[in-house]
């Protein structure tokens, strides 16, 4: 029987690194401290340099980084916040859940980030933050946007969460914006065993106020200053944190040891394109094909674990249809949502899974999904 090929295995990392890991959090268990102690402050630093700002605030998970970070950056019921629709509901979530309006604009379509020549249009007296998502790991091109947005005060918050140690003009995401935030799901390029957020910025203000919202707004225990509620990224979290971004680097080459593999052996699909200002980290390995969903079934078919990032697009969810937009508003994240499968793509991925996985596409992309299965029908 031929072995079945996962898109992602979360115990991949776990058992290169099971000495190391176990006793980061035994050790968490032994010392009995097990929020906000001193993993969580040491991981705050670490990964702030790792980034290349001076600040760094854990959270409870990616989402809240992306809520918090919207409020540190003063974002008010009324304002809009521009982002992409193509990156999940999260960017949508945020945004709502601070009160604010969303406001979409379409992906440039070689790298499926924020694209900035439609950013202009899309800008109101109204426009607070403008949020990018370095979508699969790709960087946006954030000098473009922040031409654009600078001149008229309006912020600039990155969307990290599938881009941990991406360089943007040799400089790491998370420090081009005014701040920037980070999931730790266990899936994304440094993931823990459980949820994580991190928001990293600069600007001593913006660090200051992250620090009172996720924490009821205290400076001093039981002295709320400003509204804010709990969101806390615990200590074993912090702890194994700690160990994995000792091999972030080293997870992102392997990465792009894999991306390079599928671009030089793929046929029949479009490839992700990385422009030489970036070195995208590869959280995903998406092409775009037409017959997606015949090809995804056809690849399962014969053992091979694929995703669709994202079948929906955040305009067209029936939770924000009250925003207004309509089928055609944004036609090129429109036809990725049709055209977008995600391969096997993880650090420790096996070649031989790499190599099974070019060899089935080529073979059912040639001859398309449909005819391929009726080839390989069994003639009784
Ligand atoms: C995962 C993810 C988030 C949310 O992170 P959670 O930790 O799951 O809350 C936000 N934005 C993007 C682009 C993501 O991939």
């Amino acid at each position: 029987m031929i072995e079945p090929i996962v898109a992602y295995d979360p115990r991949a990392e776990y058992r290169a690194h099971k000495a190391e890991l176990d006793a980061a959090v035994l050790g968490v268990l032994e010392r009995g401290w097990y929020v906000h102690g001193d993993e969580h402050r040491a991981f705050e630093a670490e990964f702030a340099a790792y980034c290349g700002v001076g600040h760094g605030v854990g959270v409870g998970n990616g989402t809240d980084a992306l809520r918090i970070a919207l409020l540190a950056l003063g974002v008010k019921p009324g304002d809009e916040v521009v982002t992409v629709a193509n990156a999940g509901v999260y960017p949508a979530v945020v945004v709502r859940e601070v009160g604010a309006l969303p406001v979409f604009v379409d992906v440039e379509p070689t790298t499926r980030t924020l694209d900035s020549r439609l950013l202009e249009a899309a800008l109101t007296d109204r426009t607070r933050v403008v949020m990018p998502v370095h979508l699969y790991g790709q960087p946006a091109d954030v000098d473009a946007i922040q031409d654009i947005v600078r001149p008229r005060g309006i912020k600039l918050l990155e969307d990290c969460a599938q881009a941990h140690g991406a360089l943007y003009k040799s400089r790491r995401v998370g420090s081009l914006g005014d701040a920037s935030a980070f999931s730790f799901y266990p899936t994304k390029n440094l993931g823990a065993y459980g949820d994580g957020g991190f928001i990293a910025t600069d600007d001593d203000a913006v660090a200051d106020r992250a620090r009172l919202l996720r924490a009821y707004g205290w400076r001093r225990k039981y002295v709320s200053e400003v509204h804010g509620a709990n969101s806390r990224l615990d200590e074993i979290q912090a702890a194994i944190l700690r160990v994995k971004l000792r091999y972030l680097d080293h997870g992102n080459e392997e990465r792009r040891r894999r991306a390079r593999c599928y671009d030089e052996a793929l046929r029949g699909v479009t490839r992700p394109t990385e422009p030489e200002w970036c070195e995208a980290v590869y959280h995903l390995y998406v092409v775009e094909v037409d017959g997606r969903d015949g090809l995804k079934g056809a690849l399962a078919t014969r053992g091979v674990g694929t995703d669709v990032h994202y079948p929906l697009p955040a305009h067209l969810q029936p939770a924000y249809a009250g925003l207004g937009y309509q089928p055609g508003d944004l036609p090129v994240t429109e036809r990725l949502a049709e055209r977008v499968l995600s391969l096997p793509m993880y650090p420790r991925l096996p070649m031989e899974h790499v190599d099974r996985v070019v060899e089935l596409m080529n073979e059912l992309a040639a001859v398309g999904p449909g005819r391929s299965r009726a080839r390989h029908a069994p003639s009784r």
